[in-house]
């Protein structure tokens, strides 16, 4: 017999970054998900916002068992086909020229930092290498990524971390307009908050960091790692607010749950990376590309993208319901779909629970900063599946004093 693993096995072998639920999850189907025991779930939280098509959507299945049966793997001392479609696909759908291809984000958000630099060395000088971020951001786990990141507690113990890289408050003009100068590469921002705390950009806020950028011949880098691939209801963020950055980074929903992110500019920046200025052994991944490939064609459809938005509106009204019986929410936000709900003050210290007994009521919800609900689903979740997890949620917060 095959030995079956239980969660203290977690606890038993695995570094502990992580402080997974009781559950191990072992099947999954559209936005259902079954565990070790058999019980059943509604899936709100999509794997963090990746899989965006659910589970085992036969696009996806196709594209990978095919591609499984032809090459998995090359190296970049050869390109190949999956990776150059998938290049063209991103390119004919948005502003960029050109697309570097990685496997998270993370690593996509390291090469965005990283091009913006050399960018402005090259176009400019040594002494343009500020970087211009905001509180409450996330940006990946990797050092230089923490450090662009807004959150002291992700940097905690880490340092020294990559020097010149500031702070602003996000959503507020005056503190961007204080930070950007000509010493500044590059602003980066998310147009909806993800991590931090489901927080959407005004668009007056980006259209202001985009003229500031402008301004100082600095380069506008939009984190669509979560607002990306038909997130908030267009495939990307940048199109429905109708301000155009410089880079972006798309990860998640990208690949549907394969790893993989990529890197979209233009031509005049991307000339500035020659061969062996940057790279990434799995980037271009022909597996991760074909999954991709599929996802976008998928997702990029006016039907899907029209459906994120019909969804949501469900969502909003599902949770204002439940708020105006509970009282547990003092704002319910987002873009699309990915909402968060934030708990009244009395409730704060109550998320965990909140999480831990929505599994017991079987739907699947996810946090964001310190005090919100956040709801990222599969764009394809049936009407009927939204409306039996929120009847599951409903029996959770009932239960709040
Ligand atoms: C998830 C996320 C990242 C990091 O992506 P990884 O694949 O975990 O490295 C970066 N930025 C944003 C906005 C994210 O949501």
């Amino acid at each position: 017999m095959e030995w079956t693993p239980r969660r203290e096995d977690f606890d038993r072998y695995m570094l502990p970054v992580y402080a997974p639920l009781e559950a191990i999850p072992v099947s999954g189907q559209g936005s259902r998900v079954w565990d070790q025991d058999k019980r059943e779930y509604i899936d709100f939280g999509g794997g963090i916002a990746v899989n965006a098509l659910g589970y085992q959507h036969p696009a996806l299945q196709r594209a990978l068992e095919q591609q499984s049966r032809r090459l998995w793997h090359t190296s970049n001392v050869y390109t190949n086909e999956p990776a150059l479609r998938l290049a063209r696909t991103l390119v004919d759908s948005t502003f960029a020229d050109k697309v570097f291809l990685a496997s998270s984000g993370s690593e996509v958000n390291e090469a965005a930092f990283k091009l913006a630099r050399r960018y402005a060395h090259e176009i400019h000088g040594e002494y343009k290498y500020e970087i211009v971020s905001f509180q409450r951001s996330f940006h990946g786990r990797s050092l230089f990524t923490v450090a662009v990141g807004g959150q002291a507690k992700y940097t905690h113990g880490f340092g020294p971390v990559p020097a010149g890289i500031t702070h602003g408050q996000f959503n507020d003009m005056d503190s961007a307009r204080s930070l950007i100068n000509d010493n500044t590469c590059a602003i980066v921002v998310e147009p909806v908050q993800g991590e931090g705390g489901v927080l959407p950009a005004d668009p007056a806020f980006l259209a202001e960091l985009r003229r500031l950028a402008d301004a100082h011949d600095a380069l506008l880098i939009f984190d669509e790692i979560q607002t990306g691939v038909g997130r908030t209801g267009t495939l990307y963020a940048y199109m429905n607010y109708g301000v155009t950055p410089d880079i972006l980074t798309s990860a998640k929903a990208l690949g549907g749950g394969f790893p993989i992110g990529a890197l979209l500019t233009t031509d005049a920046i991307a000339r500035v990376f020659t061969p062996g200025t940057h790279g990434s052994t799995y980037g271009g991944n022909p597996l991760a590309c074909a999954v991709a490939q599929a996802a976008v064609e998928t997702i990029n459809q006016p039907e899907v993208l029209a459906g994120v938005t019909q969804r949501a509106e469900q969502f909003h009204q599902a949770l204002a319901a439940i708020n105006a019986r509970y009282n547990c929410f003092s704002q319910i936000r987002g873009r699309g779909l990915l909402i968060g709900a934030e708990l009244t003050s009395e409730l704060s210290g109550q998320s965990q629970w909140i999480l831990a007994e929505a599994m017991r009521q079987g739907v699947m919800i996810l946090l964001a900063g310190d005090n919100v609900l956040r709801l990222a689903p599969s764009l394809l979740i049936p009407e009927n599946d939204i409306a039996e997890g929120l009847a599951r949620l409903d029996r959770v917060l009932s239960q709040l004093k």
